[in-house]
């Protein structure tokens, strides 16, 4: 039996990749794997780096590569090597490790574990649709053109001939491969189930499974961790290692559970963000003539801390019933014997709520420069006081950073539409005289402040009998329309004495 190893020992330094394919807008699934690699590197005082595998040149994107590096930095999860951050392992784009490849695809022919194979696209379209589930393996290849089949002078004339052809993996049946995988635990597979993988293609690139065994082997890396749907092809991994007398270093592997739509069916797809109205990208990405435009969470009006701690419980989980975790608790308690084995729940409402959470902990003077573009979008005042005194009112009423424009437009605006039915309510016709003498009071107020304000309109009621409840909502909706707005009074100083009167004069208007 063939095992993988398992050196998951702290002993040693660790060195883990995020090894995204540039194929348009990087999926949250994607992000979720780079933060666990992350978090991992940080914990261990190791390195994590970002390798771009982009050898399938068919479904290369132009553009993703820097949509995947802006993402990274934008959630603060900072490669230390890798394309655009340098290192000594380099170069990190596979496309720029061609000759790597080709030479290593070299040995594996030479030690007898892969095989040329001239078979065209034709011939193997004829296969598949005369025998049942054709894969090319143990038995089928002995029927197919291949340099096993052929003496070896024969496979040197087809190639001196300039012949198409691919170099496959040569797989032994009747073995059990082991893969001791640190989440899902012993998965075996059987090598006479498994399929010939092309490695190396006649257009002198390498596939997927050549070139990240071959990086991850001259990268040092020492743990894989990546989405499941990789599992399968770790044992063709495992005996990529093994034929290249690599089992001693090969890294110990962490397939991550799939992420699954809001409803808990099925994985959540690039599509279902627009189809349940919710960003599944991290950022805003422009799009190119095939590919969509999509919004991220940052367009969406995230703070890229939130985004990190709902993406960190997305499948790991404390062991205990705390939420909230600043980066660096995360990086304390992260750990692979946490990461849950099922799928888990895309839950946007969590991700909002997430959200909330770090605006109202957020300090304004930061709030006010995600406020800034915003304003600046609607035409709105953009100075910085201003903005800080918006954050400070309406932190607490907003769960993404727009809604301190959309929500809360009546401090930049004349309000828009009033809540006529607390209006038609409380302005009685013996209330229309007593507001205007309240009004005309705060025009003459000095200093027009929320703390002189507030004692000038408790002795006002006191002097003249008013019920705070009869006057303090109608205030409110002069100001802000609504009876969920700011704290009155903060608002009132937050507009100004001019504005102020000016709004209490409109409603008077609105009623008389
Ligand atoms: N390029 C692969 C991807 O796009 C990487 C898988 C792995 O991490 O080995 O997901």
């Amino acid at each position: 039996m063939i095992t993988s190893s398992n050196h998951y020992i702290n002993t040693f330094v660790i060195r883990v990749r995020f090894a995204p394919s540039p194929t348009g807008a990087l999926h949250i699934g994607g992000v979720r794997t780079a933060l666990y690699n992350y978090l991992l590197a940080r914990q261990k005082g190791g390195t994590f780096l970002l390798r771009i595998e982009d050898t399938d040149q068919t479904r290369y994107v132009p553009g993703a590569e820097d949509y995947i590096i802006r993402s990274l930095r934008w959630l603060g999860i900072v490669p230390d090597e890798g394309v655009g951050f340098g290192g000594d392992y380099g170069p990190y784009r596979q496309s720029d490790r061609k000759e790597i490849y080709q030479e290593y695809a070299l040995k594996l022919l030479e030690r007898g574990h892969a095989y040329y194979a001239f078979d065209t696209p034709e011939e193997l379209d004829a296969q598949r649709s005369s025998v049942e589930n054709f894969i090319y393996n143990h038995s089928t290849r002995q029927g197919l053109k291949n340099s096993l089949n052929f003496s070896e002078s024969e496979t040197r004339a087809w190639l001196d001939q300039g012949k198409p052809y691919v170099i496959r993996l040569k797989v032994e049946p009747g073995r059990s491969i082991l893969v001791s995988d640190l989440i899902r635990g012993d998965v075996h597979f059987q090598s006479g189930e498994l399929d010939d993988k092309v490695l190396f293609k006649s257009d002198g690139m390498p596939t997927y499974h050549l070139a990240n065994i071959v990086d991850d082997h001259l990268m040092g890396i020492t743990h894989v961790i990546r989405g499941e749907e990789w599992l399968p092809s770790t044992a063709h991994h495992v005996l990529l290692y093994e034929g290249f007398g690599w089992k001693d270093t090969m890294p110990a592997f962490a397939h991550l559970p799939l992420i699954l739509r809001p409803e808990g069916h099925g994985k959540l797809s690039k599509r279902d963000g627009a189809k349940f109205g919710m960003p599944v990208f991290p950022t805003d990405w422009q799009g190119t003539d095939t590919v969509e435009a999509v919004q991220g969470f940052d367009g969406a009006g995230f703070l890229p801390e939130a985004v990190i701690n709902f993406l960190a419980l997305l499948g790991w989980h404390p062991g205990d019933d705390r939420e909230i975790f600043s980066i660096n608790e995360l990086i304390e308690s992260f750990s692979i014997e946490n990461i849950a084995k099922s799928g888990a729940r895309f839950d946007y409402e969590k991700a909002k709520w997430f959200n909330q959470k770090y605006i109202q902990a957020t300090d304004n003077a930061v709030l006010a420069k995600h406020i800034q573009p915003l304003a600046a979008a609607k035409g709105y005042r953009t100075d910085d006081n201003f903005l800080q005194t918006v954050a400070a009112l309406m932190k607490e009423r907003v769960t993404l950073l727009p809604d301190f424009v959309e929500t809360g437009y009546y401090l930049f605006e004349p309000v828009k539409e009033y809540d006529t039915e607390t209006l038609s309510k409380k302005w009685t016709p013996a209330i229309g005289p007593i507001f205007a003498d309240l009004t005309q009071m705060l025009e003459n107020l000095e200093p027009f402040d929320a703390l002189n304000m507030e004692a000038s309109v408790k002795a006002w009621m006191q002097e003249k009998g008013v019920k705070p409840g009869d006057i303090l909502p109608l205030l409110r909706i002069a100001m802000a329309g609504t009876m969920k707005g700011p704290a009155v009074f903060d608002m009132a100083e937050a507009l100004g004495k001019t504005e102020t009167i000016e709004r209490l004069k409109r409603l008077i208007n609105r009623n008389a």
